[in-house]
């Protein structure tokens, strides 16, 4: 989901795509680390790395010496442990438009996910998508 639409970036910020794949985002160890030295322990804390040679971690407590030891970092309810079902950061601001409320420090999928093109994840909800009758192009 982008912050603005535009012809290039057809995105209608309807937020289905947040809602329905949202808890599965997985950030990249740059991502990750990113947070770290913008001290978003906010961001942080939703997620769990899972290391090669040792347990797994809440983010927010990773070293960043250990991040060439992830193997997959998974979100996660930071109170409970439990799988998550919605994206925690995914803001509702009018009846049916949504804004990522980490957009600028978003996981690269995230900021790559555009159904409208090509080779991306084919989303046949996405609004963006059905506007442009389905229509997709190629990558610029
Ligand atoms: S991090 Fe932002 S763009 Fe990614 S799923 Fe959550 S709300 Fe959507
Ligand atoms: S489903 Fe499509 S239009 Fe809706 S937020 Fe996601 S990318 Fe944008």
């Amino acid at each position: 989901m982008d912050n603005i639409a535009t012809e290039e970036e057809p995105c209608e910020q309807c937020g289905l795509c947040c809602r329905i794949f949202g808890p599965n985002i997985t950030p990249t160890p740059s991502n990750v680390y990113v947070w770290i030295e913008q001290g978003r322990t906010d961001i942080l804390r939703w997620f769990v790395a899972f290391m090669e040679k040792s347990p797994p971690v809440n983010c927010a407590d990773l070293n960043p010496l250990d991040l060439g030891n992830i193997v997959s970092v998974e979100m996660r309810n930071p109170d409970t442990g439990d799988y998550v079902t919605v994206c925690p950061f995914l803001r509702r601001v009018a009846k049916e438009r949504y804004l990522c409320g980490i957009h600028l420090v978003k996981p690269d999928m995230c900021c790559t996910y555009q159904p409208w093109i090509w080779g991306e994840t084919y989303f046949n909800r996405c609004k963006g998508l059905c506007e442009s009758g389905h229509k997709r192009r190629w990558p610029l």
